[in-house]
């Protein structure tokens, strides 16, 4: 790869340096940077966590890592070697500000050696409850000041709720200039996810239909077949609201609402997809009844192994009230959208793992066809999918060959793999590359955040307030709750679900 962008003399701090995070996806993303020729040649990468590594050591820990979860697979000895060489740690409880002064003498150093002075990304890969102490003990050492080349990412959850997302955005405001905040949410960084902004300003030809008039109803439906695994501590004050729709799939709601931006300017993107959040019909109690469904899952089989329910799990409450699945019906309130119904759907352990965006388009004014010619009738729709396959399909009406005048859909297709040769790069490698050049476009801003927690409080709120009686209520590999099918159904829909062979 030939890097079309230079990058300054950067310094990396890792706080959760020892963490899943950064073995799985942090530092198999700084190695492909490097590999690839987007690192500059002056870079360090200092990890950092409580347990005793030396730099030998932690070094020898990465490259567990990196050779486990690379897209590039093992790493090659000499270009290991070479990258190592940045590689540094240092043992820090995040609570002993003390220790801060540390990472201001090791950046002094660098900047001495350099003969610069470096760019300073703080990652945040640690427990929410740290982002505050860790922000402040930054701010006692001195570290933050520099509002052009010091920058902190913030790892999701963005908050528990719309109080304490407020809470941690005025405590970091203090601090920082909101330039200097990247709300990492990684779903942004993802190719797909990046090309729908692409797919629909880049084209003539959607823009003129991509409105209510003929726009029938969208699908964002992001699937898991795994369940909540060792995550149990964690999930039981989560559960799928909070750990999906509140962030990844209201931000994909927003790249397919939004109204055109001006130019590709963070700040200009960033104000059109807040602008979609704030048009969002907010919820009443009778809302959250009819248009909101809840589910949990039970023990069952998936591919032929028995799997717990959700109760059964590690460190999961026997009697928890946490939602595994939600299925929430959203309205925009603008000219373009006014009644265009959005159904978003996540949920675990169901029958199969995709994210997907389906568009389906009104039917034709009038049939001209004999109704016999009909039967597999189907609506235009415009499938985007995300992963695992990586696709856009328009689904179109086609006249099957033969001598009778019959119709079916097929499919227009782009796919990624049978486009382009070269392999797409993980979403944490752009993301860490924006944050690197400054670019915030993808990244989320405080009101952003808030906006989307202010959207989804009432559901929380009735969902936390009343214990479901039904849970456990959908059967490990299944497609979610009953309710969930009801819900799409009376508006006279049903969820949409893509073959993974990619076929129809
Ligand atoms: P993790 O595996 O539990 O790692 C936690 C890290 O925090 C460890 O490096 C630990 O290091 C460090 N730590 C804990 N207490 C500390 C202390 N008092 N002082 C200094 N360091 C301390 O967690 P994770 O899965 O990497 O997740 C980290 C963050 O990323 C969370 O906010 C999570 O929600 C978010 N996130 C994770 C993923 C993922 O795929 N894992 C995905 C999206 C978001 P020591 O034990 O060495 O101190």
């Amino acid at each position: 790869m030939n890097p079309t962008i230079h990058t300054d003399p950067t310094v990396f701090v890792i706080f959760g340096g020892t963490g899943d995070l950064n073995m799985r996806k942090l530092a198999p993303a700084l190695y492909n940077l490097f590999l690839d020729g987007w690192l500059p040649a002056n870079f360090a990468i200092i990890g950092t966590g409580r347990t005793k590594y030396t730099d030998e050591s932690y070094r020898e820990t990465l490259l567990e890592g990196i050779n486990s979860f690379s897209r590039s697979g093992k790493a090659e000895k000499k270009k290991w070697d070479e990258f190592s060489q940045h590689v540094f740690y240092q043992v820090s409880d995040v609570k002993d500000a003390e220790t801060y002064k540390e990472f201001g003498s090791k950046i002094d150093k660098f900047n001495a050696d350099w003969k610069t002075k470096a760019n300073v990304i703080y990652y945040l890969a640690v427990s929410p409850n740290f982002f505050p102490i860790i922000a402040s003990n930054l701010a006692k050492a001195k570290l933050t000041a520099d509002t052009k080349r010091v920058r902190i990412v913030i790892e999701k959850p963005f908050g528990h709720d719309l109080d304490s997302a407020k809470e941690l955005n005025a405590l970091l405001a203090t601090i920082f200039d909101e330039c200097q905040i990247y709300r990492i949410d990684h779903y942004l960084g993802k190719e797909t996810v990046q090309n729908i902004m692409a797919f629909r300003f880049a084209n003539s030809l959607f823009e003129p239909l991509w409105n209510r008039n003929y726009i029938e109803h969208v699908q964002i439906s992001v699937t898991e077949q795994l369940g909540v695994e060792d995550r149990g501590d964690y999930y039981e004050g989560s559960g799928a609201l909070r750990d999906m729709i509140q962030n990844h799939l209201l931000q994909l709601l927003c790249l397919v609402a939004m109204e055109t931006p001006i130019s590709f300017d963070a700040a200009e993107v960033r104000d059109r997809k807040v602008e979609v959040l704030r048009a969002m019909r907010k919820f009443g109690p009778d809302d959250v009844r009819n248009s909101a469904v809840r589910g949990q899952y039970s023990k069952g089989w998936m591919q032929g192994k028995e799997v717990p329910g959700y109760r059964e799990e590690a460190n999961v409450n026997p009697e928890s009230n946490t939602e595994t699945f939600a299925a929430i019906k959203f309205f925009v309130d603008n000219w373009r959208w006014k009644d265009v119904p959005f159904y978003l759907r996540t949920g675990k352990r169901l029958h199969q793992s995709a994210s997907v965006i389906t568009i389906q388009f009104k039917d034709v004014p009038h049939r001209v066809f004999p109704s016999e010619s009909s039967e597999s009738w189907q609506q235009n729709r415009l499938i985007i999918s995300i992963q695992p396959e990586m696709s856009i399909r328009l689904q179109v009406q086609a006249k099957r060959p033969g001598l009778d005048m019959i119709l079916n859909a097929v499919d227009m297709v782009f796919d990624y793999k049978g486009t382009y040769t070269n392999q797409a790069p993980e979403a944490y490698e752009t993301l860490l590359l924006d944050t690197m050049l400054g670019d915030q476009t993808l990244f989320m801003r405080g009101d952003q955040v808030e906006s989307a927690w202010e959207l989804v409080m009432p559901i929380l709120n009735a969902w936390q307030n009343k214990k479901s009686l039904s849970f456990p209520n959908y059967s490990a590999d299944s497609w979610g709750p009953e309710n969930a099918e009801a819900l799409i159904a009376r508006d006279g829909f049903h969820w949409f679900t893509l073959p993974l062979n990619g076929k129809k």
